[in-house]
């Protein structure tokens, strides 16, 4: 009795983090903005920006937009917003005068609790499975 119950958090403690998906979940989909692997810190040296925009171009997650003010020779230049920058890189390999820098670092993972409430759910959601089985 114990070993199934000790079966039953672990399957339920694995639907939670979503290390496994039963096919009946599939369908409690939302649309959250999608989770990132990586992310990205790019770092711009701006005074030698001249403001081409083709980073921003390039740039599949609009992180990166035009500043209003301008640099030391006149430009435009270009600031980053890092909370979107997934680190594809793409921003420095197209920019002409190689001034930006991309760092990547792994997402950090979200803790995740689970109530007596929603353990006694999970229970009761692979119990219901389990008799599907049967
Ligand atoms: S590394 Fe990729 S996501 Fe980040 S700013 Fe550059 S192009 Fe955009
Ligand atoms: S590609 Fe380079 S020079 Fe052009 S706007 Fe972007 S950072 Fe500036």
């Amino acid at each position: 009795m114990m070993q199934i119950m000790a079966l039953q958090v672990l399957i339920y403690y694995l639907c939670k983090t979503k290390t496994i998906q039963f096919y009946k979940m599939e369908t409690t989909k939302t649309n959250t903005p999608r989770e990132r692997k990586l992310k990205g810190k790019v770092v711009i040296d701006i005074q030698k920006c001249k403001g081409c925009e083709l980073c921003r171009t390039a740039c599949k997650e609009d992180a990166l937009i035009l500043s209003e003010s301008l640099n030391n020779k006149g430009y435009r230049y270009i600031i980053a917003n890092n909370d979107l920058c997934t680190g594809c890189v793409n921003c420095a390999l197209v920019c002409p005068d190689a001034v930006i820098t991309v760092y990547r670092t792994g997402a950090k993972k979200k803790k995740i609790e689970i109530t007596p409430g929603e353990l006694k759910e999970g229970k009761n959601i692979i119990s219901s499975i389990i008799a599907e089985l049967k």
